[in-house]
């Protein structure tokens, strides 16, 4: 388990972009190598494939083409026959004239078959009964029976043509023609391949052969001219398939195709060339081949090697008329131009998935430092939000295809801070909320207190006043003392109204005409001038149930703020409209100087006033909240120093939807 884990957790342990560039090179290299592999086995395949069929329709070429040869002695032999009347001349024994046909040999190798004209080596006339009357390459040598001449023999016996290719003796051959005796002493040479043979001469030649009988009218045998090609040292048939099948082609100046006719396991006739840039005559085949084509007498189609150079081969048998394997028939093609494309293909796949991996290595490298930036980009931005700057924000980057991870991110930071936006209103409304209550709970208990004794002030007072005389200065501050009393009792009444004392009578109302009447009582007034007034007002808004006086008080302690903030210049709006809940919206804004931010969770707070003493009681606006709040209401505020400020107040109507 601990040795299967190990590379895993190290392949972890490395750093990202580490391990992405190792990841893409695994996957290219794989992939490289993969196909490379891929692509030489199946180059490997075709081409051997298709080089081994075209080696084996090759050889049935080279087979045409020496059979075609032996057909051509035999109608050249049959032309001799034909021609120089030979029956008539055996008849008449003209020895003389018989012996013109001697022209007809031609001992230059090589020259004998490659054209038209059809030159032997050997050519006898021999009688009926096997005596030879004239060999016209060796005239002087005549008389002798060959009867025990296989061939000779089938051809009287048989009266037919015979042709074949045959092994004969060095005796033999150089009796029928002297001149030939060069083209057989010749050493067989090793090869390293070959069958360990020592260095050794040849005993038979191996030559093409035909016997046509000479018969006269009455069908009766006169004799038989027997002729033929020595093939050892004669490179017409070889060249001839080299030129046929191969058009002479060149590899690198080396024949792209060769041809080799065998004696047994011996070249005789070839045009594979040795180092030295000698035709490889009397080298040997090797051990494996001719196991398989001269013994097992089967063809042999792979690759072999052949003197200096591997070549796809093939190699075929030549029988003789006793079908005896004497030699064999061989075509190559030279490997070296299939595995040179196959080198080429692979040198260039390699360098394609070479340059593949430096791609991926620079690409990955790219991309890691991309992504590496783009993360830590993120984890501060994460720590920037964690730390409470909820207003941080990435900067879209097309390009790095990041953008979706950095809006996600934005958005995610916009939603954190509308939240903690709103929690941090509703926080503060919440601890309004409580300070206010505390503090209406204390009012309506001072006030309570404070109004029995006031009401026994001013009681007291004025029975005092009633009994002074008008002009005496002790009712002058008798009255005095009732002034000031009475001022109290106002103040305890505002106290009252802010501690949410249910005290009138809650009656359906308009809005709008609330705010008409406020609006008619102050708009005459001196602190009204020069302030421009607009009403927005919506019409046929459902009936609110109320306290038409008090919330009259309402309008006109928010008007008169207004004025004051505004000191005669400026705009006072009044908008209704009804909301979503179908809930009263009335808006009082100004374009005064505004609510500083410190002051504006205070300002509901009964006395507090940033007018100077005498001027603002601090009254106004907690009578204002807790008149909303005995009509279930909703008083809020929103300002910008120097800009102005808007009172929103919400009021249930009789029509308003419930709300949780
Ligand atoms: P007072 O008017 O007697 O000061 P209020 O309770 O009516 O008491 O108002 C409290 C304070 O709120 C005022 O002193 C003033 O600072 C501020 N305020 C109220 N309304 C406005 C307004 N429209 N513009 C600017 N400040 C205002």
């Amino acid at each position: 388990m601990d040795i299967n884990n190990r590379p895993k957790n190290q392949f972890f342990k490395m750093t990202l972009q580490n391990r992405l560039v190792a990841g893409f090179m695994i996957a290219v290299c794989l992939t490289g190598f993969v196909a490379t592999f891929i692509s030489i086995w199946t180059i490997n395949k075709t081409t051997i494939n298709e080089v081994q069929n075209r080696v084996r329709q090759d050889i049935n070429t080279a087979k045409l083409i020496y059979n075609n040869t032996l057909d051509r002695i035999a109608s050249r032999i049959q032309f001799i026959v034909e021609g120089h009347h030979l029956d008539k001349l055996i008849a008449s024994h003209h020895v003389l004239t018989i012996e013109n046909i001697k022209a007809l040999i031609e001992t230059k190798p090589g020259m004998q078959i490659s054209n038209n004209d059809m030159f032997l080596d050997m050519l006898t006339l021999v009688d009926a009964n096997g005596k030879v009357i004239f060999r016209a390459a060796n005239p002087k040598s005549r008389g002798d029976n060959i009867l025990w001449d296989p061939l000779v023999r089938n051809c009287v016996e048989k009266k037919l043509l015979v042709s074949s290719t045959e092994l004969m003796s060095i005796d033999h051959i150089t009796k029928e023609n002297p001149a030939l005796s060069d083209r057989l002493k010749t050493d067989i040479v090793k090869t390293p391949l070959s069958a360990d043979i020592g260095k050794k001469q040849l005993s038979e030649g191996m030559v093409m052969r035909v016997a046509y009988p000479v018969i006269d009218k009455k069908n009766r045998m006169l004799g038989v001219v027997v002729g033929g090609i020595l093939l050892n040292g004669n490179i017409g048939i070889v060249d001839k398939i080299k030129e046929t099948v191969y058009q002479n082609e060149k590899y690198k100046g080396r024949d792209i195709g060769v041809a080799t006719i065998f004696q047994g396991g011996v070249r005789i006739s070839t045009n594979v060339m040795t180092k030295n840039n000698e035709r490889a005559v009397n080298t040997i085949l090797s051990k494996e081949v001719y196991e398989r084509v001269i013994v097992e007498g089967k063809d042999w189609v792979d690759r072999a090697f052949v003197v200096n150079d591997w070549y796809i081969t093939t190699y075929t048998p030549i029988l003789n008329m006793d079908n005896k394997r004497i030699g064999i028939l061989y075509v190559g093609l030279l490997e070296a131009k299939y595995t040179d494309i196959k080198w080429r293909t692979i040198w260039i796949n390699l360098g394609i998935t070479t340059l593949g991996m430096i791609l991926a290595f620079i690409i990955s490298l790219r991309l890691g430092n991309t992504i590496i930036t783009r993360i830590k980009m993120l984890k501060e931005a994460s720590e920037a939000i964690a730390a409470g700057d909820l207003d941080y924000k990435l900067s879209p980057d097309k390009i790095s295809g990041f953008d979706m991870l950095d809006e996600a991110f934005n958005y995610m930071s916009k939603s954190l801070k509308k939240r903690d936006d709103r929690l941090q209103e509703m926080h503060q409304q919440l601890t309004r909320t409580e300070k206010l209550t505390a503090l209406g709970g204390m009012s309506a208990g001072i006030a309570h207190e404070i109004n029995n004794p006031l009401g026994g002030i001013l009681l007291y007072s004025n029975l005092v006043s009633e009994d002074l005389p008008a002009d005496t200065p002790a009712r002058k501050n008798i009255e005095k003392i009732i002034y000031q009393a009475n001022r109290c009792k106002n103040i305890v009444q505002n106290l009252l109204d802010f501690s949410r004392t249910e005290t009138g009578e809650m009656l359906p109302l308009q809005i709008n005409s609330v705010i008409d009447i406020s609006l008619n009582l102050v708009k005459g007034q001196s602190m009204f001038h020069g302030i421009e007034i607009k009403t927005d007002l919506t019409q046929n808004l459902p009936d609110v149930i109320g306290d038409k006086s008090r919330l009259e008080q309402v309008f006109l302690n928010l008007f008169i703020n207004a004025a004051d903030a505004m000191d005669k210049k400026g705009k006072l709006t009044i908008t209704t409209k009804l909301n979503t809940h179908n809930e009263v919206i009335i808006l009082v804004s100004d374009t005064g100087k505004g609510i500083k931010k410190e002051d504006l969770p205070r300002i509901f707070e009964p006395f507090f006033t940033t007018k100077e003493p005498g001027r603002g009681t601090g009254l106004g606006l907690s009578l204002a909240y807790g008149v909303i709040n005995i009509h279930k209401g909703n008083i809020n505020v929103e300002s910008q120093p120097d800009k102005g400020t808007t009172f929103i107040i919400s009021l249930p109507t009789t029509v308003s939807n419930s709300i949780e």
